[in-house]
């Protein structure tokens, strides 16, 4: 099959064959994996979740052709877009490092300056190293915090204790998943949230 149109940049959450959330692909990795039935999809239907195969996936679209503005189409269908699959066959979590990044740290802090707690938008944001890199302190996960403008004046080039200030949490590097959930769309929680670790409030769930 092939899209000759449609919503292609549509992001699609992979969960593997015990329904745990591994990955998030691109729409078009995602009906790859499906017409080669190395997944299926998964779509809420009257409160519960069902699984169709590809071949169901398309009597499904036949029988509820989705809104012309979602459609895949080819010329004798119009696909609905799969949101979530199911993998066949894989069974395990991957592990994952997650890159170093401004972006990142700042995901991982939930954008909330690690001194006063409050949240800024990025451009009000710094990286600040809590041991003073002419202390010795490194750029890492477990250096590294994000604090405002303000507050990283503040501290300058001191240890937390010495400019009486107060670290909201340790750093830590953070885990895949978590970060994963911080990066979705509106959208994107509300469809996938019961299959991610996220709360209900849609906030970051912080596993210290
Ligand atoms: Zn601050």
């Amino acid at each position: 099959m092939t899209a000759v149109a449609g919503r292609l940049d549509q992001r699609v959450l992979v969960l593997n064959r015990l329904w745990q959330p591994v990955n998030i692909i691109g729409l078009r990795r995602a009906l790859s994996l499906l017409f080669r039935e190395r997944a299926s999809v998964i779509y809420a239907d009257e409160g519960s979740h069902r699984v169709y195969p590809a071949a169901e996936w398309v009597s499904h679209s036949r029988a509820n052709p989705p809104p012309e503005s979602e459609a895949i189409r080819s010329p004798s269908l119009a696909l609905r877009p799969p949101r979530i699959i199911l993998l066949a066959a894989y069974d395990k979590v991957p592990r994952r490092e997650i890159r170093y990044s401004r972006r990142n740290v700042y995901l991982r802090d939930n954008h909330n300056c690690q001194y006063c707690g409050r949240k800024f938008s990025d451009e009000e944001l710094n990286l600040d190293h809590v041991v003073p890199r002419d202390r010795g302190g490194v750029t890492s996960w477990e250096n590294i915090v994000t604090a405002c403008i303000r507050c990283n004046a503040k501290k300058a080039n001191r240890l937390p204790t010495q400019a009486g200030m107060t670290l909201q949490r340790a750093p830590q590097r953070p885990k895949w998943r978590m970060l994963m959930s911080a990066s979705l769309t509106a959208q994107e929680m509300d469809l996938w949230r019961e299959f991610l670790d996220v709360a209900p409030s849609g906030e970051l769930p912080w596993k210290a």
